[in-house]
């Protein structure tokens, strides 16, 4: 997996004229904690879980990446998700270099005792490897702000005071940002508003969404109230298809009851096996669940003409080739799901001033970043002639060269 990952860094070097030192010291990850945690269950029996920390690189500043609880976690999947954190943060031009974590659990089998003692296990067990300037976490797949509320708790009563910049994705009574919740899903939005007439996108627009988490369902809203037809999505428990566009707020009502699979039968709402929302006929497809989603197997099949990649790798390298075959162009993960860990960095720094800043404000900066590094990646694609991922690859990758560089020889 991190093999596959890392062949889009050789992809990128060979558009950059670049010292050897620095492919070598972007090919592996710093370090990688891995720690079994141990937590009382309600019934008084002890249960164990694994769990890691991936601090990839930090050239560029304190490791920053969320934490992902997920019963298939390998520690290879946090290592590489640690590796886009990387050239996510630079892409955006963020002061962070690139970190994950995870622990290896289905977080809906635990009650919400034994979920807030597992939290608190995890920031035991790395309390001296995160840090407001070494390495800060952040929510991601199952994970969200009431774990990060209790997290924050658990750091600050190890080092006696309060710390709200060691994690964000806080709730907001804990020093969290207003525009965090839907940050990840508004920076993806923001960047399809900018490109809509270069990409053929317009309100009306047939929109198929894999993942009705936190991506999803806010994507969902904001593209639906726009004008754009959600006519598909999907959750772990199925998918629903209506070629007449679905209506948000059922979804999301159906969503809060279970699954939006409670949807089909009615309104002209089909039930459709979940492998089959990447090949719903539309023009813009966001995979918003997990990596690898389109692959070799399923790419051939995709009939949207935009692909927006709100979750993380969700395709494969050799499926980006057929799609790019198809002139599918793709909005690569490290800049199209980046509002994310961009308002992170908000919250980071309002938590170190001490100073809350508007919603608007909040929304107000995140686009224009976002425009900003999309308007260069797209400049930069057209220039090269390559793909929006490989430009935003060497976008980033001239970044990381320029601190590597800057550090000198010694580290
Ligand atoms: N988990 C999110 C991501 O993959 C956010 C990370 C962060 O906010 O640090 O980008």
């Amino acid at each position: 997996m991190l093999d596959q990952a890392l062949t889009r860094l050789d992809e990128a070097a060979r558009h950059l004229d670049l010292d050897a030192d620095v492919l070598e010291k972007l090919k592996y990850p710093r370090e990688t904690t891995k720690v079994r945690l141990m937590i009382r269950m309600d019934d008084g029996s002890r249960k164990s879980f694994m769990a890691w920390r991936c601090r990839y690189d930090d050239t560029r500043g304190p490791t920053k990446g969320g934490i992902r609880f997920h019963p298939d976690s390998t520690m290879e999947e946090v290592e590489t998700l640690a590796f886009w954190m990387t050239f996510k943060c630079a892409v955006m031009n963020l002061p962070y270099g690139g970190g994950k974590g995870a622990v290896q659990v289905d977080p809906h089998t635990l009650s919400k005792a034994e979920l807030e003692r597992l939290s608190r296990a995890y920031v035991q067990a790395f309390s001296k490897i995160i840090g407001p300037d070494r390495d800060i976490p952040a929510p991601d797949v199952y994970t969200n702000s009431m774990i990060m509320g209790w997290m924050a708790d658990e750091y600050a009563s190890i080092v006696g005071e309060a710390t709200p910049a060691v994690i964000t994705g806080k709730p907001i009574a804990l020093g969290g940002s207003l525009g965090r919740d839907d940050a990840t899903a508004r920076g993806g939005y923001y960047l399809v508003q900018r490109l809509a007439s270069k990409l053929g996108l317009e309100p009306g627009s047939r929109v198929a969404i894999q993942g009705f988490g936190n991506a999803g369902q806010h994507i969902a809203r904001l593209l639906a109230a726009d004008g754009y037809s959600i006519v598909a999505v999907s959750d772990s428990k199925g998918a629903i298809h209506c070629p007449s566009g679905l209506d948000i707020g059922k979804l999301l009502a159906a969503k809060g009851k279970g699954s939006v699979t409670n949807l089909a039968g009615a309104d002209g709402i089909s039930a459709l096996p979940a492998d089959d929302l990447v090949s719903v006929d539309c023009e813009l497809l966001v995979p918003a669940a997990l990596e690898d989603m389109i692959h070799v197997g399923n790419a051939a099949s995709v009939k949207a003409r935009v692909v927006l990649e709100l979750a993380n790798g969700p395709v494969t390298p050799e499926a980006d080739e057929i799609l790019a075959t198809k002139n599918i162009v793709v909005l690569p993960d490290i800049l199209a799901n980046a509002g994310g860990v961009t308002v992170s960095y908000f919250e980071w720094v309002q938590n170190r001033q001490g100073y809350y800043w508007p919603v608007e404000d909040v929304h107000a900066r995140l686009k224009s970043m976002m425009e900003r590094e999309g308007d260069a990646i797209w400049a930069l694609a057209r220039e090269e002639g390559i793909t929006l991922r490989s430009a935003a690859y060497v976008h980033a990758l001239s970044r990381l060269a320029g601190a590597i560089e800057a550090h000198g020889t010694q580290q």
